[in-house]
């Protein structure tokens, strides 16, 4: 698509992306040719081009913006909830090459520093090892009860909600077996009937949470105590304070909550 040279410019700082607001207060993210912001070095300067249609640029700020900016600087996670969906997604594009940019400035196997060959590969110019940016694999998992689901509240959580159970997947493992691991593990049940619900980029800093329903086998909850805090079966009456809109385990929790509605 030909936009006269204009770009959508993806700029972070730390974990916070910055914006620009209009004179109705609307946020969004930069549009032109150029910005008039100091630009680290060309191999710092990410190029990508979204859904095989948007032109991007993504680097991070060496320092904070001045006060007089006309920008302003807002975390990636509050974005969700102030730009377009495909923006926000391509924020978390660019906010995963940052990071992996970042953290790959040498060969992990013999510590030479790399140099980059494409937007995703780095090579060893001294024992050609190659890297692309790594992936961490999560599972999340709403398990049903009758016309109950458990929630349960982490320590990590940074508020008071409560969420679904979830985990990273280990080596070796299918999604399947971790997503019954990560069950019994955490609340010592045993589930049934783990089936794909969807899934969902989550680039903080960079992993992909895959969602799957179950069905309750059998068990009496009894918490890792190092992992949460609290965990429960409840009904779409007495439901707790739930996560927030960007979350896939938000998108799964309405789901069950709009079949509770179907059948009433
Ligand atoms: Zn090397």
């Amino acid at each position: 698509m030909n936009y006269q040279g204009k770009r959508w410019w993806f700029i972070f700082f730390q974990n916070s992306i910055l914006v620009q607001k209009n004179k109705e207060g609307l946020v969004s993210i930069p549009f032109a040719p150029e910005v008039d912001i100091p630009k680290p070095k060309d191999s710092q300067i990410h190029e990508y081009t979204f859904h095989a249609k948007y032109a991007c640029t993504a680097f991070e700020l060496k320092e904070p913006l001045n006060q007089h900016s006309e920008y302003e600087l807002i975390s990636l996670r509050e974005s969700f909830y102030h730009l377009p969906l495909w923006m926000y997604q391509a924020a978390g594009v660019a906010q995963q090459l940052i990071f992996w940019d970042k953290n790959t400035r040498y060969c992990p196997a013999c510590g030479t520093p790399t140099k980059r060959k494409t937007l995703i590969m780095k090579k060893c110019p001294h024992c050609g090892k190659e890297q692309y940016p790594p992936i961490q694999t999560a599972i999340i998992v709403l398990i049903q009860r009758g016309d109950e689901i458990l929630l349960a509240h982490a320590h990590n959580f940074k508020s008071e909600f409560y969420g679904l159970i979830a985990g990273f997947v280990e080596v070796g493992e299918t999604l399947e077996e971790t997503v019954k691991r990560e069950v019994k593990e955490e609340t010592g049940l045993d589930i049934k009937n783990i089936n794909y619900f969807g899934n969902q980029p989550w680039p903080y800093p960079s992993g992909l949470m895959v969602g799957f329903t179950a069905e309750y086998e059998s068990g009496e909850i009894c918490i890792q105590k190092e992992e949460l805090r609290n965990a429960a079966f409840f009904n779409i009456k007495n439901l707790p304070t739930l996560p927030q809109k960007l979350s896939i385990a938000r998108r799964m929790i309405d789901w069950w909550i709009d079949q509770q509605h179907k059948k009433e």
